[in-house]
């Protein structure tokens, strides 16, 4: 605010679409948050725009193509919320095995009479196979929290991760039907991007074994989620976590069903973690406009240029 003059939305709603494309026509920089879609038609609304900072690691929200187009330049941020979100991938992992928020229901309900020997039995976690696919910052960093379980860790990546990578976490890298196959829970963490969009549909429900679980805090449409609700539907798959949806803030009826935990997109949710990223969106921006290359630029030719 001493450098710049701001305009800060504070309602508790995101702001309505309209209202963001009339809010953007004289501004020069724009942080922003997943909910809002940085396109064509809002770059043509922001003639002045020069640097959008978005308060995510994950940025396909934005049109990166027609940002780079315009000179504008594109930053995120990746790092700070890695073992956050590994946390939350973590956490959905145990709920959803050892069914946690049925077992809150019934503790809560008072209808908790007595302890029965087949009471609320889940599925072990430890010693089983976690499959990753998608493993970067945060993919590995739950790789890391399974060792501590004794888990076999097999993953999937675009590229194959160093060796050295692999032998300290213990993973093993393999096919993605592989993965799909042997794994006990697969957990989900590639971006969202044109390859990746429905990349978990009904042909890979198929390969995975009727006693696994899907994890999901990358992106909604990463799985197809109609065929998510078929695959739960017809027991091929033994349950799922989702923290993310297709279409968000809607979640289909048919994913509330008892061996489904859902998060509304809590994945970085720590007040540490946010404070971090919404810090670090704002140092992008201070660093653009203070003529230094903004650290988490997406779009370096844009700088250069
Ligand atoms: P990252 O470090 O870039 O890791 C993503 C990994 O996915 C990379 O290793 C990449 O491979 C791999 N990948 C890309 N396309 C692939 C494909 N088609 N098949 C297999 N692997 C592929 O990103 P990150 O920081 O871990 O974040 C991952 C995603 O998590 C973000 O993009 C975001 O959407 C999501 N996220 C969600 C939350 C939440 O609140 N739920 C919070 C944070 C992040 P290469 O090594 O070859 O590039």
């Amino acid at each position: 605010m001493e450098r710049f003059d701001a305009e800060f939305w504070s309602e508790a709603d995101r702001p309505p679409r309209a209202e963001v494309l009339r809010r953007v026509a004289d501004k020069e920089a724009i942080i922003c948050l997943l909910t809002e879609k940085i396109d064509d038609e809002l770059l043509a609304a922001a003639p002045r725009l020069r640097m959008v900072a978005n308060v995510a690691v994950g940025y396909d929200n934005i049109d990166l193509g027609a940002c780079t187009r315009r000179g504008v330049a594109v930053s995120n941020t990746p790092g700070v919320l890695d073992e956050t979100t590994a946390d939350l991938a973590w956490a959905l992992l145990m709920a959803v095995a050892r069914r946690l928020i049925e077992g809150d229901a019934l503790a809560r309900s008072g209808q908790w009479t007595r302890w029965n020997l087949d009471q609320l039995c889940g599925t072990d976690v430890w010693g089983k196979t976690l499959g990753i696919l998608g493993f970067g910052r945060i993919g590995s960093a739950v790789a890391r929290r399974a060792r501590g379980f004794g888990m076999r860790i097999i993953y999937n990546n675009r590229s194959r991760a160093s060796r050295e990578l692999e032998q300290q976490v213990g993973a093993e890298f393999l096919e993605r039907d592989q993965v799909l196959s042997q794994a006990d829970f697969v957990s989900l963490h590639v971006p969202l991007m044109p390859e990746t969009r429905g990349m978990i549909g009904a042909r890979e429900f198929g390969l995975m074994k009727p006693t696994a679980f899907l994890i999901n805090t990358a992106r909604g449409p990463v799985v197809d989620e109609v065929a998510l609700i078929a695959a739960l539907e017809s027991r091929k798959i033994a349950g799922a976590a989702l923290d993310v949806y297709e279409r968000e803030p809607l979640i289909p009826d048919g994913l509330r069903r008892p061996n489904v935990v859902l998060e509304p997109h809590i994945g970085s949710a720590s007040i540490e973690t946010r404070t971090k990223m919404a810090a670090m969106a704002a140092e992008n921006v201070i660093a653009f406009f203070g003529g230094r290359r903004p650290p988490n630029i997406l779009n370096p030719t844009v700088w250069k240029s």
